[in-house]
C-alpha cells in the first residue's frame, strides 16, 4: 500500500536534524575521543583533546555550533518505492528548504559557507544551499535519510586513486595519510571506499562515515571479510604514524577506519579516502507518513568531566604592547594564552590585501606589531560578541605569507595545523611566530573574545577584518622564529616513540 508523505514534514526533519547535529556530538565519537583522551600519553595532544571535549559539552548546553565552520550539506536519501510525496516540490528543492530553514533559525544560525561559481565569483548562496544530495530507490513505504554536515578543513584532505590491480590499498593508505597533515582535524575517523569506478570510490568512502565507530567491537568478534581486515590493519598502522591530536605528536589520530568496496573492473582498483574531522556531524531518521522525524536530545551525562588548566609556565602574551624582539625566545609547542586585541582575516581578505599591496594601495588597517587570527566566525545570536570561532586552515594563507609579512609591519598569525614549506620560510625569513588554536574547539575560543568590530572589508562577510579583543585566548607556539615547526618535530618523536613501544612489548 502507498504511503503519502508530506513534503513539510521532510522539510521539518531536515531542518531538525541539521541544528541537532550542529551542537550535538554522537555518543560514539564523544566515548572514543575520551577513551583517546584517558589513554594519550603526549601532553600536547592531551590538551586538544581536552578543549575539544570541553567544547562539545559547552555546545550541547548552550546549543550553538561546535565548529565555526558548519559544513556543507550531503544528504543520502533512501525513498521507498511504495512512497508518494503530497506537494509540489522537487526531492532537491525539499531537502534545500529544509536547509535553508536549518542554517537560518534565529536562535542558532549557522554559518553559511557555500558560494555559487565556484571558479568565478564564488558568491555566497546566503543561506548554505544547495545541498549535496545522493538517491536510491528501495522496496518498502519510507523515506530513509541520512544527513551530513561537513566540514570544509576535512573534505579539503581527501584523496583518490586508481590503483594498479596489484597495487596494495594499504601502503597508499599509509603514503597518503602524513600528506594530509592536520588541516582535517584530527582525532576523527577515515572512510575508505575501494573498487567501483571512480566516482564511486568516492561516494563508498563518503558514506562509510555515517556509520557508529565501532572498531573495539571488530577487535572483540574479530573480521569476517577483507574490508574489516583492513579496517583492523589500517587503525593501528595510521595510529603508529604518531601524527596524533591536532597533527601535535601523539598516540591516536584515528579513532576508527572504516571501509566499503564495491565489484571493480579487472583493470581497475579505485580508492578513496574521505577523512571525518571533530566536528563529527551526522544524523537519520526515517519518514514513514506520520509526521516528521524530530532527533531526541541526549543526556548532558553522556560527556565526561573533563577539565582543562594551563600550567603555572603557562606565557601570558599582550597583543598591545607586543614587539617583534619579544618574540624570539617563543618556544615550539609552548601553551600562550593572548590578550589584547586580535586581527582576523582568512583566504577573500589575503587575496584582496595582496593585489592591493602589489597595486601599491594604501593597507586598511594599520598592520605593524599586530597579531592576525585566521577564522570565519559564526554571527552571534543574542548577547554574545561573536559566534563560534575556531581556526580556519592556516597552509591555504602560506602563498601570501610573504608578501604579507615583509610588506604590512605583520609579526604573528594564528591559524589550524601545520605550516607548508613557503609559510614556514616566510616565518623565519621574517623573525614571525605561528600560533595554533584547536580546530574542532570553535566555542570554547569564542568564549575567549570579549569584543568584535569590522575593520575593513565588510562585503566579505564573514571573511572581513574584524578586531577581536581577547582574554587569555589559549594558543599553542607552532612555528618559532626560526622556523622550527611543532607539526614536523611532535609526530616525528611520537612515531618513534610508538616504535619502541611495540619493539618492548615484542
Ligand atoms: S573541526 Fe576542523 S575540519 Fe572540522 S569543520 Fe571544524 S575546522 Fe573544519
Amino acid at each position: 500500500m502507498t504511503t503519502v508523505i508530506r513534503q513539510e514534514d521532510i522539510i521539518a526533519s531536515v531542518e531538525d536534524a541539521l541544528q541537532f547535529i550542529s551542537y550535538y556530538h554522537p555518543k560514539d565519537f564523544i566515548d572514543a575521543v575520551y577513551e583517546a583522551y584517558q589513554k594519550e600519553e603526549s601532553p600536547a595532544a592531551k590538551d586538544a583533546m581536552a578543549q575539544i571535549l570541553i567544547n562539545s559539552r559547552m555546545c550541547a548546553e548552550g546549543h550553538r555550533p561546535i565548529c565555526q565552520d558548519t559544513g556543507i550539506v550531503t544528504a543520502f536519501v533512501n525513498v521507498g518505492m511504495d512512497v508518494r510525496v503530497e506537494g509540489d516540490m522537487s526531492f532537491d528543492d525539499i531537502i534545500n528548504e529544509g536547509v535553508r530553514r536549518g542554517y537560518g533559525l534565529a536562535s542558532n544560525v549557522l554559518r553559511a559557507s557555500i558560494l555559487d561559481d565556484p571558479d568565478g565569483a564564488r558568491k555566497n548562496t546566503g543561506d548554505n544551499t544547495p545541498a549535496v544530495i545522493h538517491y536510491k530507490m528501495v522496496p518498502g513505504n519510507t523515506i530513509d535519510i541520512h544527513v551530513a554536515a561537513k566540514g570544509g578543513g576535512s573534505e579539503a584532505k581527501s584523496k583518490f586513486a586508481m590503483l594498479n590491480p596489484s597495487d596494495s590499498v594499504v601502503d597508499w593508505v599509509l603514503k597518503m595519510v602524513p600528506t594530509m597533515g592536520a588541516g582535517w582535524c584530527p582525532p576523527g575517523m577515515l572512510g575508505i571506499g575501494i573498487g567501483g569506478t571512480a566516482e564511486k570510490a568516492m561516494l563508498l568512502a563518503k558514506e562509510s562515515l555515517l556509520d557508529p565507530i565501532d572498531i573495539q567491537d571488530l577487535r572483540e568478534r574479530g573480521a569476517s571479510n577483507r574490508a574489516e581486515e583492513l579496517r583492523l590493519e589500517l587503525v593501528d598502522k595510521v595510529n603508529a604514524l604518531g601524527i596524533g591530536a591536532q597533527g601535535l605528536g601523539g598516540l591516536t589520530t584515528v579513532l576508527d577506519i572504516k571501509v566499503k568496496d564495491y565489484p571493480s573492473h579487472a583493470a581497475n582498483k579505485a580508492v578513496a579516502i574521505i577523512p571525518n574531522c571533530a566536528a563529527t556531524r551526522h544524523a537519520h531518521f526515517v519518514l514513514d507518513g506520520s509526521g516528521p522525524a524530530l532527533q531526541t536530545p541526549p543526556s548532558l551525562d553522556d560527556w565526561p568531566e573533563v577539565t582543562w588548566e594551563v600550567g603555572d609556565s603557562v606565557r601570558r602574551v599582550n597583543l598591545d604592547e607586543v614587539k617583534k624582539d619579544d618574540l624570539l625566545d617563543w618556544k615550539p609547542g609552548e601553551t600562550v594564552l593572548l590578550s589584547g586585541k586580535l586581527l582576523t582575516g582568512r583566504d577573500a581578505a589575503h587575496k584582496r590585501l595582496v593585489d592591493m599591496i602589489n597595486k601599491g594601495e594604501p593597507m586598511p588597517v594599520d598592520f605593524t606589531n599586530r597579531f592576525i587570527y585566521y577564522v570565519g566566525p559564526v554571527d552571534p545570536v543574542g548577547d554574545e560578541v561573536v559566534g563560534p570561532a575556531g581556526p580556519t586552515t592556516a597552509t591555504r594563507m602560506d602563498k601570501f605569507t610573504a608578501t604579507v609579512l615583509e610588506k604590512t609591519g605583520l609579526i604573528g598569525m594564528v591559524g589550524k595545523a601545520e605550516r607548508g614549506p613557503a609559510g614556514i620560510e616566510a616565518i623565519r625569513n621574517n623573525k614571525a611566530v605561528y600560533l595554533m588554536a584547536v580546530g574542532g574547539a570553535a566555542y570554547l575560543v569564542s568564549k575567549a573574545i570579549v569584543a568584535s568590530k569590522v575593520l575593513a572589508f565588510e562585503d566579505l562577510g564573514m571573511e572581513a577584518i574584524y578586531e577581536f579583543e581577547v582574554k587569555d585566548m589559549p594558543v599553542t607556539v607552532a612555528v618559532d622564529t626560526n622556523g622550527e615547526a611543532v607539526h614536523e618535530t611532535g609526530p616525528k618523536i611520537w612515531k618513534a616513540k610508538i616504535e619502541e613501544q611495540a619493539l618492548s612489548i615484542k
